[in-house]
């Protein structure tokens, strides 16, 4: 490192990817620094994302079998009794052990942490708190947050974004979540287990856009059977709140007459934009684009040289093993290796009961390309699903129609977060250095990893993972 620089490499934000950026840098040899502006590390995920929202999903998970009657059918008995605040007791623990052990991490790698909010003074220096660093590699990895609802206050009482829905302090009598997308329906799904009436407004036709046209209508059949009452191609127009109760006005997203709806909380859940605000990149050269995101090449340089970024503040699916990924390759790059994510091969899973899961292209987006094959299995007719009392669902696959090529894997089962996995891995073995290339629908070419020639794929944090190496896991 030249004399003049305090770090080797400085990663601005501590979630997925920043963490895990740091780590790996820190790894490789080089002298790092992570400035994160939160009280712990761990970023949207481990504090208020990921984490808090599978212990709460895990945890009502249990509470509506032994509830719902799932468990009296195989021969259990038993009355539960919600404990709200142990419930949420577990949550928080879950959340603490894991912070920390990003800080133990960091410790362990001699990583640095600069406390507070960091922001560009020029393109290699950066101001953190009262003190100012200057960097030979600096990686923007500063996530996203709640996109806010025109004509709708966030009071994180009884209007709330994710992070408040993940601490009501009571079960709401009637949840109105606002978009019907991953936050909605998993957050929806937990109030909804406890004893919420829920209420999902959405301003499309469909949930879950972005996925499978067949998963979107099985998913919504499935959550109505449960107990979610959907308004779809509905908008709301305001919230009003008075007396401990919020009004909301809401009228065909198409244009029409408009009515009211009272609920006791209402969770605003329209997607989320990336943290680019206070980060002076105007001093460092750089401009977001029209989505406020920074734009990357596949090596996740910015157009600003010594400037990379990663994770939800550039393009692509707001996932935490999509930015962890990410930051292991940003800090190979960084260290003369090559560091590649295949964007192509990013499973999602939502983490509903049943689940919900995809990878690839969907129907749509394939034929798009060419003519395709479609073939699909009923959970219905899986002995294990049958004999578990989880018929719900099925498993699709889109293979294009002239090489029975797979395009895409979508589906709906009890376990199809594990099971994506399994979709994934010989799709992703398949795309080793030297075979033929990927089909134009997937529309990157194929990148060679010269050094390491290996290809990485991780399914998801919470299922089996294929990684090369040890890493800083949570
Ligand atoms: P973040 O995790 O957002 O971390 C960025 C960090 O940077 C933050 O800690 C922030 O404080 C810090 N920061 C920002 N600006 C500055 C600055 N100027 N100076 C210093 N620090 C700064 N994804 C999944 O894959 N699976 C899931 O099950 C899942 N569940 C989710 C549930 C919820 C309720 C939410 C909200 C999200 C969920 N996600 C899930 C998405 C996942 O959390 C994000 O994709 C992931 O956290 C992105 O990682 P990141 O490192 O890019 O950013
Ligand atoms: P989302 O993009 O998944 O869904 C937002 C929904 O709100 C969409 O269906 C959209 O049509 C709808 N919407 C937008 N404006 C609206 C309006 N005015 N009125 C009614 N509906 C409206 O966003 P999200 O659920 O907020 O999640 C944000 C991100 O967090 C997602 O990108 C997701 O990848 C990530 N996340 C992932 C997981 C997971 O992997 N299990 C869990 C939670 C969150």
């Amino acid at each position: 490192m030249a004399e003049s620089y305090d770090f080797d490499v400085l990663v601005i934000g501590a979630g997925p990817g920043g963490y895990v950026a740091a780590i790996r840098a820190a790894q490789l040899g080089l002298k790092t620094a992570c400035a994160e502006s939160r009280e712990t590390l761990g970023g949207t995920c481990l504090n208020v994302g990921c984490i808090p929202s599978k212990a709460l999903l895990h945890a009502s998970e249990y509470f509506e079998a032994a509830a719902g009657g799932a468990m009296a059918k195989m021969g259990i008995k038993v009355t539960p009794e919600l404990d709200l605040p142990a419930m949420h007791a577990q949550r928080i623990d879950a959340v603490k052990g894991l912070t920390g052990g990003i800080e133990f991490l960091f410790k362990k790698n001699k990583i640095e942490w600069l406390k507070g909010h960091a922001s560009f003074e020029s393109a290699d220096t950066v101001k953190v708190g009262d003190r100012t660093v200057r960097a030979k590699n600096i990686v923007i990895a500063t996530g996203s947050s709640v996109t806010p609802l025109p004509g709708v206050e966030i009071d994180e009482k009884i209007v709330v974004s994710s992070t408040g829905a993940l601490e009501l302090g009571k079960v709401p009598g009637h949840l109105v979540v606002i978009g019907g997308g991953v936050i909605g329906l998993e957050l929806g799904s937990v109030w909804r287990r406890v004893g919420a009436k829920v209420t999902c407004v959405e301003f499309l036709d469909q949930i879950l856009p972005g996925f499978d046209d067949d998963v979107r209508k099985e998913a919504n059949k499935i959550f109505k059977k449960q107990g979610i009452e959907f308004r779809l191609g509905t908008k709301v127009t305001g919230v009003k709140v008075d007396g401990g109760k919020a009004m909301l006005t809401v009228e065909p997203a198409k244009g029409g007459a408009s009515e009211t709806i009272e609920a006791d909380t209402v969770l605003v859940s329209i997607g989320r934009r990336p943290n680019t605000d206070g980060l002076g990149l105007e001093k460092a050269g750089l401009a977001t684009n029209q989505r406020g995101q920074i734009e990357t090449d596949h090596e996740f340089r910015t157009s600003v040289k010594g400037i990379w970024a990663i994770g939800d503040v550039i393009p692509g699916p707001m996932l935490a093993h999509k930015a962890e990924d990410e930051g292991i390759a940003v800090a190979e790059n960084i260290a003369g290796l090559t560091g590649i994510v295949n964007h192509d091969v990013i499973p999602s899973v939502v983490y509903t009961m049943p689940e919900i899961a995809g990878v690839g292209l969907t129907e749509a987006q394939a034929k798009e390309h060419g003519e395709v094959k479609v073939g699909k299995f009923p959970m219905l007719a899986n002995s294990r699903a049958k004999t578990n009392h989880e018929p719900d669902g099925f498993v699709k696959v889109i293979a294009d129609a002239k090489t029975d090529r797979v395009l895409g894997v979508w589906m709906i089962a009890s376990v199809a977060g594990t099971m994506i996995a399994q979709a994934a891995r010989p799709w992703s073995s398949a795309l080793h250095p030297r075979t033929s290339p990927t089909p134009a629908t997937l529309t990157r070419p194929i990148q060679r990893r010269s050094r390491k020639r290996r290809w990485r794929f991780r399914a998801s944090r919470f299922t089996s993972d294929v990684s090369r190496e040890p890493r800083p896991s949570h």
